[in-house]
């Protein structure tokens, strides 16, 4: 690559962000070269952003994987016809590739709290999820406390609280359930067992009040298997909740 391009807009870097980004120049997560300062991401650069796999409708209506060409109606993909969903629809904003699943791992496993701004924006630019999320209450998946205490945050509440925050109007979040079950811990469990542990490892937290009228959404950063998503609905609908929808970042 030409060394003049990347030099300029370090020295741009420079002007436009302080010494911050000069020390620690932004490197994008999808090609690992510089990322311009004026475009619309921080750790993601303009010509990876134009390949971010993101979905529009239409798709699923139980875990949002988009469908080609036109569909007439509420359709569920193969994978979602075997799941029995309990809440009603679900959504996503992107698909589990190159820079999108980029930003996921980051978060998740490199305690990548940096990238969460990105995540925002590609949020708050999905207007399929902003429609489907907002005035309601979003409710995170919640983690183990003992995951909770090795990893300190909980990256479904920060994308909750995000969304929250770029759907604008009356969307909240509430932490509604605590996860009893350690799923790590259960490696060695054959899968049968895994599912059938996974059915319990949810519950109501302690106080927590539902209004039955109220639009409740479950968040979770990827909709891989929906068993998890599925066994928090199921939870909240014993709960008397009623209008019980899901929100992913991710599908994959
Ligand atoms: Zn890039
Ligand atoms: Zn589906």
């Amino acid at each position: 690559m030409n060394r003049a391009p990347r030099i300029t807009r370090w020295i741009g870097a420079f002007w436009a962000n302080g010494i911050g980004d000069v020390i620690f120049p932004p490197v994008c997560l999808g090609c690992h070269g510089l990322v311009e300062n004026n475009g619309a991401y921080r750790h993601v650069c303009f010509r990876c952003s134009v390949t971010l796999p993101r979905v529009s409708p239409p798709a699923c209506s139980t875990c949002g994987h988009p469908f080609e060409g036109e569909i007439e109606g509420d359709r569920t993909c193969e994978h979602c016809q075997t799941l029995e969903p309990v809440f009603r629809r679900g959504c996503t904003a992107v698909l589990l590739r190159g820079v999108a699943r980029a930003l996921v791992i980051e978060l998740k496993y490199h305690r990548g709290l940096h990238v969460l701004e990105d995540m925002a924006v590609i949020l708050d630019s999905s207007p399929h999820v902003l429609a489907h999320v907002r005035d309601a209450v979003l409710v995170p998946v919640p983690l183990h406390s003992r995951k909770f205490r090795e990893r300190d945050y909980n990256q479904s509440h920060l994308l909750a609280e995000k969304l929250a925050v770029v759907a604008g109007g009356t969307t909240r979040v509430e932490h509604l359930l605590v996860r009893r079950v350690d799923t790590v811990t259960q490696t060695a469990f054959d899968r049968r067992r895994r599912m059938a542990n996974l059915k319990n490892a949810f519950a109501l937290k302690k106080g927590a009040s539902i209004l039955p009228d109220q639009h409740y959404i479950l968040v979770d950063d990827v909709f891989t298997t929906g068993s998890t998503l599925n066994s928090c609905a199921v939870v909240l609908r014993a709960a008397g909740i009623v209008m019980l929808d899901v929100v992913t970042f991710g599908h994959g």
